[in-house]
């Protein structure tokens, strides 16, 4: 079993890397996608639930929970994606939330200087009821906005970006791209890039009544932030043991 679940995610890491290449190759683009998205390949519309696990106790739940509907909103403006939340967790087809410390069940732990947070990949090629949850790292200090500098976290920033692993895409390499692998702790989420846009419209269809304009990469405050790998816990996140 364990044999067998090392090979499947060499061939998974394969994949990726295949994919890559070849979104990578298309002229003044650097967005990279993981797969077809949960509709399947072409761009089609969908519709799947949220739910909201275990919350942090840095932040007031409805704070919390409003930044994570403003975060889904933010690819729904741009994609034709519907959510809905339903109140039961572990259901398929849904984007489970939660705060979480250490081992939580799903064999990739997320402990004190880790990853900010992992993100899985849409079901399939992930397993359900795994396929799009989004579990962050509550070892660290989570804000919305930057109301407490350099020692927290935008919520915000953080839950697109991960939303953005749940709906299919990978990292880009565009370092203004909200699906760039790292983030600063200075760093507030104001709007996607035109890069992560083409990355998702390239999953999934354009939204029909979108006034989303995308903006230039906003300046990003290199200058006194720490900066933090995702990379291993998004790598980790594209398979599940469960
Ligand atoms: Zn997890
Ligand atoms: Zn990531």
């Amino acid at each position: 079993m364990i044999k067998l679940l090392y090979f499947r995610k060499k061939i998974l890491f394969l994949f990726i890397l295949v994919v890559g290449f070849t979104a990578i190759s298309k002229p003044g683009l650097a967005y990279v996608i993981h797969d077809d998205g949960w509709d399947g390949p072409g761009q089609n519309s969908w519709s799947m639930s949220y739910y909201f696990g275990t919350m942090t106790p840095d932040l007031a739940p409805v704070d919390v929970k409003s930044t994570l509907v403003s975060a889904l909103s933010v690819w729904s403006s741009v994609v034709d994606i519907t959510f809905t939340e339903t109140i039961s967790a572990n259901q398929n087809n849904a984007i489970d939330f939660s705060f979480v410390t250490g081992n939580h069940g799903d064999g990739y732990p997320l402990n004190p200087g880790g990853a900010l947070a992992h993100g899985f990949f849409p079901a399939p090629p992930n397993p359900e009821t795994i396929g799009g949850d989004v579990h962050f790292n509550d070892n660290y200090l989570w804000e919305i906005g930057n109301s407490l500098g350099g020692s927290a976290f935008d919520l915000k920033w953080v839950a697109v970006h991960e939303i953005g692993h749940a709906l299919g895409l990978n990292h880009s390499l565009n370092g203004s791209a909200v699906m760039f692998p790292t983030v600063s702790s200075s760093t507030v989420f104001s709007s996607l890039h035109a890069d992560d846009i083409a990355g998702i419209q390239s999953i999934y269809a354009t939204a029909t009544a979108s006034a989303a304009v995308p903006e230039p990469g906003t300046i990003v405050l290199f200058g006194i932030g720490i900066f933090l790998v995702f990379g291993y816990g998004c790598r980790r996140r594209k398979l599940s043991t469960k």
